[in-house]
């Protein structure tokens, strides 16, 4: 059975890399897709997701990266995956995600929604957390795979040198 694991990865994190490593073990491939979302402002541009995204899952030969816009479950179909993946943390995740999945039940019946738990060590972790860690120049080496820490320290040096160039006093 294929599965599609869509999200915005914007930065993947170990709690992505978690979810993508179980769910490898349970179906014969799974897509990893990056959505293009142009309602949603992204830290990192779509091509750097994708590499993060490639070069984490080097090692699973059952994965692929893809990228797509539009309707979740119309990109499922058209990657023949049965099956869309989401992972769940707390609660507070619960309501939005059962909302989606009930719309894409209503979309497209054939196409089943899963729900992993997090991993309990992952349970705090999102990508606006690294942000706000990496932005105010915290560790985020035991957060993100190390391609991805460097891209942050880079986006983050980059800004502030870039607010600091625009500070006359600075
Ligand atoms: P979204 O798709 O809502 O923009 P993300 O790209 O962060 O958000 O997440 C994609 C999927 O990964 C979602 O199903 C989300 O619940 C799950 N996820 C996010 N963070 C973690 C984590 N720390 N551990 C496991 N799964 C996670």
């Amino acid at each position: 059975m294929r599965a599609l694991y869509p999200g915005s990865f914007d930065p993947l994190t170990l709690g992505h890399l978690d979810l993508i490593e179980r769910s490898a073990r349970l179906f014969d491939s799974v897509v990893v897709a990056v959505l293009e979302n142009p309602n949603k402002q992204a830290a990192f541009p779509l091509e750097q997701r994708l590499t993060q995204l490639r070069q984490a899952t080097r090692h699973l030969s059952a994965v692929e990266v893809a990228s797509f816009d539009g309707l979740t479950v119309e990109f499922a179909s058209r990657c023949q995956a049965q099956v869309i993946l989401r992972g769940l943390r707390a609660l507070s995740d619960f309501e939005f995600e059962l909302q989606i999945a009930h719309t894409n039940h209503s979309l497209a019946p054939q196409v089943e929604t899963l729900f992993l738990a997090t991993s309990v060590q992952h349970s705090f972790l999102s990508s606006s957390v690294v942000k706000e860690v990496a932005r105010f120049g915290g560790n985020v080496r035991h957060l993100v795979p190390p391609a991805v820490a460097a891209d942050l320290a880079r986006l983050f040096n980059r800004v502030a040198s870039e607010s600091t160039r625009q500070d006359p006093h600075g």
